[in-house]
């Protein structure tokens, strides 16, 4: 139990696909997204059918977790933003190049302490992520 009633780290997936979408002859999908709370995996909001979002207004669970192999990310479809541990993970490798503004890494320290985020925290992530990106567009990345 992780003591956040949208999360359940050790639930299973549901099954290598959409559970709607594979119950159905000419079911399809783009991606995958994993009910962070009861393991369902549902289809994403490009697919044809949105089982995921679907999947989250019928049975009150909001955070998927990508079901994509290589990606981790987390989504909160009632606050409609992504979970800080994605955005911290998709920065680390820039951080670097954040060294020499103070400001910017104090951000990128906070975030990482966080993991995942409430919705105060996801507003200030938001501005330090637009600031990075200034950052970043000004700057360059790191090769
Ligand atoms: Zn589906
Ligand atoms: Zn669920």
């Amino acid at each position: 139990m992780s003591g956040d009633p949208g999360i359940d780290p050790a639930v299973p997936p549901s099954g290598p696909g959409c559970v709607e979408c594979l119950a159905t002859p000419d079911g399809w999908w783009f991606h995958l997204r994993r009910c962070a709370r009861c393991g369902h995996v549902g289809c994403c909001d490009s697919s044809p059918s949105q089982h995921a979002s679907r999947h989250a207004d019928s049975s009150g669970h909001p955070i998927v977790r990508s079901y994509e192999p290589g990606e981790d990310w987390f989504y909160d479809y009632t606050t409609d933003e992504a979970f800080l541990g994605m955005m911290v993970k998709v920065l680390a490798p820039y951080a670097w190049s954040f060294a020499d503004d103070p400001e910017v890494l104090s951000w990128l320290g906070q975030l990482a302490a966080k993991g995942k985020g409430e919705k105060a925290d996801l507003d200030a992530l938001r501005s330090s992520l637009k600031l990075i990106e200034k950052y970043v567009r000004e700057r360059g990345l790191p090769r």
